[in-house]
């Protein structure tokens, strides 16, 4: 049997002190508060306020823009603790947080200086749009369209549908057809950079032509609004093509893609956290109730049940961190990061079912936290590709691997 030369380390001490930090705030700031804005589905405004103190809508920003420069694997280690008190909170800064990456990714040096360093203070929040009213799964099948107009601007038209952050961001990454003839198809679309007015439903002046309908109303993912976006003669300068025009012109799909695979170790994150959080809620509630005389925690069918729950938390968070180390080593972790969200989101549905299960009568009452959990976890399984968009990933990749 080998030596072991060093100790096992999940974490770095940087890593360990931000967690640590995270999780206080969890626990001081959204755990205690989480049941008034889910109820009010009210935006969590001193919530986020906080957030943007502690600089958690730069970590992955880099120093010289103000950020705090930090890498994926501590990303989703933070995701994961914010997800643990509430996944809205996460869901404020996960699609921020893919807007930053596409630009450090694929931004111009302008478009960099212009937008990063209001980004990592939080003073201006980014949404990131591929859905329409009849598409998800299929980005290919995008309407929504852009034409160059003799001023140089492109002007947009065309509905989305489901954006987080919709009306309080100032930034929406947009994927829209800019060249309807493009064979194959994805060649033809490209990504803008369309600023807005943070908070405002019907923009004016320089913004004017997009439109934020009310929000949508929804099962739970409550506090943070997902909204339609209507777009109908918005002006959008050139300069706002991510990249700028001739680099960036329809080259939007790829720039999508390759920011999907960072959002998915993110959402997997998400799926950890709330794994956690049920299984906190049932190790507790278990050693609290008692049947036949005992606590049910003695009761061997509960204890299984707990045993599963802790195992799926364990693998989940594994994959998860697997997939971010990997994006950070620059390796390809297309397959790795879709095995971490499908497995991972899975596991916070299951994980929260089986907690549901553990508090009997009780889990249906909205007196306690699991109940809104249960609103919470099937989120995950359809935000940033479905279970089943997961599954073609892995088994598309999976064959080009292994090609004979
Ligand atoms: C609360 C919320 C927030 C969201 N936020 C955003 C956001 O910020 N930005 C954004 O762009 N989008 C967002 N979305 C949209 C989300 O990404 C889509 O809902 C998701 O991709 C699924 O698309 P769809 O709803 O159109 O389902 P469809 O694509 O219509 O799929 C319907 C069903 O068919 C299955 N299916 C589809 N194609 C196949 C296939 N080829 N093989 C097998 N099964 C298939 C799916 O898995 C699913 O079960 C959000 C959604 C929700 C609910």
């Amino acid at each position: 049997m080998a030596v072991a030369t060093t100790p096992y380390q999940e974490k770095t001490d940087e890593q360990k002190a931000i967690c640590e930090m995270v999780r206080q705030f969890a626990d001081e700031q959204i755990l205690p508060n989480a049941a008034h804005y889910d109820s009010a589905d009210e935006y969590p405004e001193p919530i986020v306020e906080q957030m943007k103190e502690l600089g958690l809508f730069g970590v992955t920003i880099p120093e010289e823009y103000g950020g705090m420069g930090l890498d994926l694997t501590t990303y989703v280690m933070i995701v994961e603790e914010l997800s643990r008190g509430w996944i809205s909170i996460s869901g404020v800064i996960n699609t921020h947080f893919i807007g930053s990456y596409l630009l450090m990714k694929f931004g111009s040096d302008a478009q960099k200086q212009k937008y990063l360093p209001r980004m990592a203070t939080g003073e201006i929040r980014a949404a990131f749009s591929l859905s329409e009213p009849e598409l998800g799964s299929d980005v290919q099948a995008i309407k929504t369209s852009a034409k160059k107009l003799d001023d140089g601007r492109y002007e947009i038209n065309g509905q989305k549908m489901w954006v987080t952050n919709g009306l309080m961001s100032s930034l929406v990454f947009v994927l829209v057809k800019t060249d309807p003839e493009a064979d194959p198809r994805h060649k033809g679309f490209t990504c803008f950079i369309a600023e807005k007015e943070a908070g405002v439903s019907e923009n004016t002046g320089d913004h004017a032509g997009l439109t934020v309908p009310p929000k949508i109303k929804k099962l739970g993912y409550k506090g943070v609004e997902s909204t339609e976006l209507v777009f109908d003669g918005y002006k959008c300068p050139a300069g706002n093509i991510l990249g700028g025009e001739d680099a960036g012109l329809n080259k939007g799909f790829a720039q999508m893609m390759d920011a999907l695979e960072v959002g998915r170790a993110n959402v997997a994150a998400r799926g950890v956290g709330i794994a956690q959080r049920a299984l906190e809620l049932a190790l507790r509630y278990s050693q609290e109730r008692k049947t036949f005389g005992k606590q049910i925690a003695e009761h061997q069918a509960i204890q299984f049940k707990l045993a599963d729950m802790a195992t799926q938390v364990e693998a989940a968070r594994l994959l998860t961190h697997k997939a971010a180390r990997m994006k950070d080593a620059g390796e390809r972790s297309d397959l790795e990061a879709g095995m971490a969200k499908l497995f991972a989101s899975e596991a916070g549905r299951f994980c929260v079912e089986e907690s549901f299960r553990i508090h009997g009568g009780y889990g249906y009452s909205k007196e306690y936290e699991i109940e809104r959990l249960y609103r919470d976890a099937p989120l995950l399984l359809i935000g940033e590709g479905t279970s089943e968009i997961q599954r073609m990933v892995i088994g598309k990749k999976l064959l080009q691997r292994n090609k004979i």
